[in-house]
């Protein structure tokens, strides 16, 4: 058998057994049921090295999950999550990460690979790339992509519809947003906040086309004081969402914010709606060059003298 060499192709692969197998069983086709596969898929096409153990432990903090040699040299594997973290959706996508450094990883990796929180948002190839690929294969195992466009068809994307395919797919709510980030054709953004800063934010293609976005990576920011995340509004204000006008978020352009608190409000995941059609270059220009006082007084005396 020819083996997939993408994250894409591996999770198509991966797909199309699962879609066979459930239809064939009666079985719910979601939420993808990362352990059972795992553990029977890795048996029958890796059997010198298979997965044998899929649970949670014990790791230390920040640290989101692990894929991990069993010790003695047997060649079997672990795929393994951080039991601290209670959200069942993030639990998933861990394993489901996990699952593809062992696919796509594991021979460049032989002691195995620890995977951090900020990894799981790490879906820059190009800036880290097998943390990036693991995402990649993740979100398309679990979101495949014809069932993820059949259900946002014709609806009006926001955090509820979100919140829904999160449910449907079991993952985390960052995990819905960020896949459908990476098929719109709408300007939107995610900013994940903590503790009043931007702790990262993503921006859609088309946004990130227009010039908008945020290095919060590279630099320290603060949430804007405007926001609904800075002000840490209720629960059902967040949801319900607020239209800013020009200047709260990043950009010339009035913004619609939905968010939503983890409970204790020590983060917040802000979903960005932009006006679909982006400024021209001359009405940015309009935008940003309006003279300030001082200017016009300069130009007001050049001009008389
Ligand atoms: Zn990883």
């Amino acid at each position: 058998m020819n083996l997939p060499a993408t994250p894409q192709s591996w999770a198509n692969r991966l797909t199309k057994i699962l879609s066979l197998h459930q239809a064939a069983h009666g079985l719910p086709r979601f939420p993808v049921d990362v352990a059972a596969l795992a553990q029977d898929f890795s048996r029958q096409v890796f059997p010198d090295a298979p997965i044998t153990m899929v649970g949670g432990l014990n790791l230390s903090k920040g640290v989101e999950g692990m894929l991990m040699p069993r010790p003695g040299g047997s060649g079997e594997w672990g795929i393994i999550y951080n039991e601290t973290i209670r959200s069942v959706g993030r639990r998933n996508f861990t394993l489901a990460h996990e699952l593809g450094h062992y696919l796509l990883h594991r021979r460049a990796h032989p002691g195995g690979l620890e995977c951090t929180n900020r990894n799981m948002a790490d879906w820059d190839e190009a800036r880290n790339k097998i943390e990036g690929e693991a995402n990649t294969f993740a979100s398309y195992l679990l979101m495949p992509l014809d069932d993820f466009r059949a259900q946002i068809k014709g609806r009006v994307i926001d955090i509820d519809v979100m919140t829904e395919l999160s449910d449907r797919y079991a993952v985390s709510l960052t995990a819905a947003i960020l896949k459908w980030m990476t098929i719109t054709d709408k300007r939107a953004m995610i900013v994940v906040g903590k503790e009043g800063f931007i702790d990262w934010a993503w921006s859609s293609e088309p946004l990130l086309k227009s010039g908008v976005f945020y290095r919060a990576r590279q630099s320290v920011l603060e949430l804007p004081a405007g926001s609904l995340a800075a002000q840490e509004v209720d629960g059902d204000s967040g949801r319900h969402g607020h239209q800013h006008p020009a200047g709260v978020w990043a950009g010339s352009e009035p913004v619609r914010e939905m968010t939503v608190f983890s409970p204790g409000n020590e983060m917040s995941i802000s979903l960005l709606l932009y006006p679909d059609r982006a400024p021209s270059r001359w009405e940015l220009a309009e935008l940003e060059e309006e003279p300030t006082l001082d200017t016009f007084d300069k130009f007001m005396s050049g001009n008389a003298g």
